[in-house]
């Protein structure tokens, strides 16, 4: 191949609307799936990872082809065999799919699943809004005891306090699918009485999926669905009751929310309970959603499942919670801060460090070392201005020795070690 075109600069960039993870970044966001698998483990959840791609009609079938996801923002692709795949652009229905595929349904019930990683969304970049994003999942597929709606509930509103900000959950129910046909109706009539008054936009919206115009973002829209129908007049005793015991386990359990009547959550397949976690910016007047989720009992039979599989689940945004929390919130186990710091002097003890090290890391000794470097006062000043407590000095003499020089860097006391020993006596140290 000839290397006489080079690559335009305008493309030595990541694509537009994703980015890459250096330097504290990438260790905090390791730090918070640590922490967050942490709470979901104790909470009773395994974890699960599926693929980044699925075929396209998981979604399409799934979350609906009329949502702004499948309609504007999924990523699809041909492949060389001709197969139609999308980018997973969010968890759930892929994990329903796994569910189906293994035969889940024949264990015991329900299933409890933690996952995360990157997620695909085609969406116009903003601040906090990623075309690649990460998110952080649970499901609890198998039942429909609203229980475990609170558990869900639960689980996410004790990670995302981790973060340390104040979050606030929004929570509506959208009724059974009965409910559901008969509060659609009595939406699309509202909406047709009022149609001079909503945005243009709206009105398509209308047509394919009226939910979505009672979560409509356009303000003169938004004027006239202060005075649109509210599921909960439409509810049924069954739908009544579920929400009615959710919110029970909630307010045993002191978890604050607000019961909005407008939150609709935009998928197609929500049923029963639906929530968002919200938290405020800095002046602390506009609102963010750090995730959200709901009940989904009729997803498997929108793909095509024969049974009936009753769930409910979350997403957290991993992107929007490392830009909430505080910088020490969210530190990954193996990022330990390191006690000693291993200083080398001449060919000698560079060829024998080595050694040193793998003394050090199999007692799991937080070490550093910079071994590129030659000169005694330059490796000093790094241990220093790192406040590591301890050096190993390591020099010509020592290494023919066999010993090591262990220096207090605060009081200068220093101990020559026999290398042997050198494990037992760093024990002894504070
Ligand atoms: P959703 O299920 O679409 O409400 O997504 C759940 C959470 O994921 C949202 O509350 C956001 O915090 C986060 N999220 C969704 N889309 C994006 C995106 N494009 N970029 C960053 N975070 C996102």
């Amino acid at each position: 191949m000839s290397r006489s075109s080079k690559i335009n600069k305008d493309l030595l960039q990541a694509p537009k609307g994703m980015r890459d993870f250096h330097g504290d970044i990438f260790y905090k966001k390791q730090g918070f799936f640590e922490k967050a698998q942490e709470i979901a483990e104790y909470y009773g959840f395994s974890g699960i990872e599926l693929p980044v791609l699925e075929h396209e009609e998981i979604f399409t079938k799934g979350v609906g082809d009329n949502t702004d996801i499948v309609e504007k923002e999924i990523y699809t692709l041909k492949t060389k065999g001709g197969s139609k795949l999308a980018l997973r652009p969010e968890g759930t229905a892929g994990i329903m799919r796994s569910y189906i595929e293994h035969g889940m349904g024949s264990l015991p019930q329900p299933i409890f699943l933690y996952y995360g990683g990157p997620f695909f969304r085609h969406e116009r970049p903003q601040k906090g809004r990623y075309r690649q994003f990460y998110q952080f999942g649970l499901e609890i597929i198998g039942s429909e005891n609203a229980v475990l709606d609170a558990i869900i509930i639960q689980t996410g509103y004790q990670i995302l306090m981790e973060t340390g900000t104040e979050i606030s959950i929004k929570i509506n129910t959208l009724g059974d699918s009965e409910v559901r046909k008969e509060y659609l109706k009595k939406l699309k009539l509202f909406y047709k009485k009022n149609k001079g008054r909503i945005s243009t936009k709206d009105l398509e919206r209308l047509e394919k999926n009226p939910l979505r115009v009672l979560d409509s973002k356009e303000p003169e829209t938004i004027i006239v669905n202060e005075d649109a129908p509210t599921i909960i007049d439409t509810l049924n005793p069954t739908s009544k009751k579920h929400f009615k015991a959710v919110l029970e386990y909630l307010d045993a359990a002191h978890i604050p929310y607000e019961i909005d009547h407008t939150l609709v959550r935009g998928l197609d397949y929500y049923t029963h309970t639906v929530f968002e976690y919200v938290t405020y910016n800095s002046n602390g007047e506009e609102s963010f959603a750090l995730g959200g989720g709901g009940r989904y009992d009729e997803l498997a039979n929108f793909m095509g499942h024969s049974k009936r599989v009753p769930a409910v689940g979350l997403g957290l945004g991993v992107d929007r919670i490392l830009e909430i929390s505080k910088e020490e919130v969210f530190n990954p186990k193996i990022r330990k801060k390191p006690k000693f710091f291993f200083i080398q002097l001449g060919y000698e003890a560079k060829a024998k460090a080595f050694n040193i090290i793998e003394i050090m890391r199999k007692k799991k000794y937080p070490l550093k070392h910079s071994l590129s470097k030659n000169n005694l006062s330059k490796q000093l000043g790094i241990a220093e201005t790192l406040s590591i407590p301890y050096a190993l000095i390591f020099g010509q003499k020592e290494a023919i020795d066999g010993t090591v020089i262990v220096r207090d860097m605060k009081t200068r006391k220093q101990d020559t070690v026999k290398i042997v020993d050198l494990a037992d006596h760093l024990k002894k140290l504070k």
